[in-house]
């Protein structure tokens, strides 16, 4: 249900406005529920003026990328659902800064092509996050990576807009980066610079395809997902540990309520059928925590971001 606006909030903006919009069709799960408004700023002015004016009327927020990390539920979200797709925000330049090789890219950007690009220019940096499905923003918001690196290895700065619509500027050594995560607490990441390091545009692709060639044989990619749906928990002696083989090693592979199913070639992922609905993924999502914290007292915290109108399944 579309919630009550004042009507000035929109209406003199450059953004494109939908009102109760399916926002669950956008995400690579495919299934969920709507926003009450789904809003295309068309410009980053526009985008900083919409941030301010939510704020003065507690109007809640939520950024979508590119939906590779997401669960909508079937009840949908409340407020305005923001999305990056306007080619002001989907922009990178390359530019020589003395002996450095610089990228900016903004946060609508889309990764997969940017690692292409990059490649394509014989500028390394990017390659470990390969076949990664993200736009630039929602990669740094996770931090995404793997077994060769992560989208942070190679950043220099980020520049996001407070929840006030001010710009702010951080270097990368203010910010945190750990597995999956990271000090930022503005509600947009804008835009990112990358310090690349000139190599063999031959030798680069070779092993860009040699990473997704890898990603492929170990994860369902041709099946709908959201990647990892847990995060690699800690050990006692301080080590990652992964939760795929915790999950498998739990007997769960295979395990289905609805049309989700833990996959049975990564146990960390839930993949799902078109007859799905958030509420299946929800619910094994939370059986296959509960199984695994009576088998071997681990909690498994998601990597997964859920969108609900229920702050009780948002958590
Ligand atoms: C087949 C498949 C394989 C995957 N493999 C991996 C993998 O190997 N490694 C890995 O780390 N992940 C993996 N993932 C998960 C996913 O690709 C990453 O988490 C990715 O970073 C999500 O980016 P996104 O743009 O889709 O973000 P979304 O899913 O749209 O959003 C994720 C979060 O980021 C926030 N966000 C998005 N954009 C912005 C922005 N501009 N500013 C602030 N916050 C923002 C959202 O609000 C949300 O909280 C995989 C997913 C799939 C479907």
């Amino acid at each position: 249900m579309a919630s009550a606006f004042k009507s000035t909030l929109l209406e003199d903006l450059e953004v494109d406005v939908k009102l109760d919009a399916q926002i669950g069709s956008l995400t690579y799960f495919a299934i969920g529920g709507r926003a009450d408004t789904l809003v295309r700023p068309q410009s980053a002015d526009a985008l900083s003026i919409l941030l301010r004016r939510c704020h003065d009327d507690e109007i809640p927020c939520r950024i979508l990328g590119k939906g590779a990390n997401l669960l909508v539920d079937d009840i949908g979200v409340d407020g305005i659902v923001i999305k990056l797709d306007h080619e002001c925000f989907t922009k990178i330049r390359f530019n020589r800064e003395g002996s450095i090789d610089a990228m900016h890219a903004m946060a609508g950007a889309d990764l997969a092509k940017t690692v292409i690009e990059t490649s394509r220019c014989g500028l390394d940096g990017l390659s470990a996050v390969a076949g990664i499905p993200a736009s630039i923003g929602g990669a740094i918001r996770m931090n995404a990576g793997g077994v060769y690196g992560a989208i942070s290895d190679s950043l220099s700065t980020v520049t996001c807009l407070t929840n006030v619509g001010e710009l702010i500027t951080y270097k990368k050594e203010e910010l945190g980066f750990d597995y999956r995560t990271n000090k930022i607490v503005d509600p947009i990441i804008l835009s990112a610079t990358f310090e690349l390091q000139e190599c063999d545009p031959v030798a680069l692709r070779k092993r860009v395809k040699e990473i997704f060639a890898w990603k492929k044989s170990k994860q369902p990619l041709a099946d709908s997902s959201a990647g990892c749906a847990f995060k690699n928990p800690i050990s006692e002696n301080g080590e990652r540990i992964s939760a795929g083989k915790i999950i498998e090693d739990a007997g769960l592979k295979g395990l289905a309520i609805g049309g989700a199913s833990v996959s049975p070639l990564h146990a960390n992922f839930i993949t799902t059928t078109a007859s799905a609905t958030g509420k299946d993924v929800i619910t094994l999502m939370n059986s296959v925590k509960q199984k695994v914290l009576e088998q071997t007292n681990i909690l498994l915290q998601n990597e997964v971001v859920i969108w609900s109108r229920d702050p009780e399944v948002q958590r």
